[in-house]
């Protein structure tokens, strides 16, 4: 996936066309993401009791992941990505403008693999 949760990404279709800003949230499968402040949509919410009086609320509604480009934290620039393996095999990704990396080398994500071998061999146990 080119673009990653905490990104900064640029806009480029729709209402919000050319605005900044960083990804909250990511459904890579689905293809979709949320821009914080972007893409806001009303809401209009019926009222529910003393805490939710209702009323019109703004949020964030998914975009595509094809309607916003990456902006470089180097160049400031919308981008296209890139990739770069280094020695170790790591991917990174690059900015096709300025060749710089947009993943911070070093900054690698800690998460565990976790492989879950759940071994579902049943046996079969034909006690008659
Ligand atoms: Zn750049």
């Amino acid at each position: 996936m080119k673009i990653k949760k905490g990104d900064r990404v640029k806009i480029i279709l729709g209402k919000d066309r050319g605005r900044i800003g960083v990804v909250k949230k990511i459904w890579p499968r689905k293809g979709k993401l949320i821009v914080e402040g972007l893409n806001l949509i009303k809401k209009h919410l019926k009222p529910r009791g003393k805490d939710q009086p209702g009323g019109i609320v703004e949020k964030e509604a998914p975009l595509w992941i094809s309607k916003v480009m990456l902006v470089c934290p180097h160049c400031q620039q919308a981008t296209r990505v890139g990739y770069q393996l280094d020695k170790t095999g790591d991917k990174y990704r690059i900015c096709k403008k300025c060749q710089s990396l947009i993943d911070r080398p070093g900054a690698k994500k800690t998460t565990k693999k976790r492989k879950i071998t759940k071994k579902t061999t049943k046996k079969n146990k034909k006690n008659s």
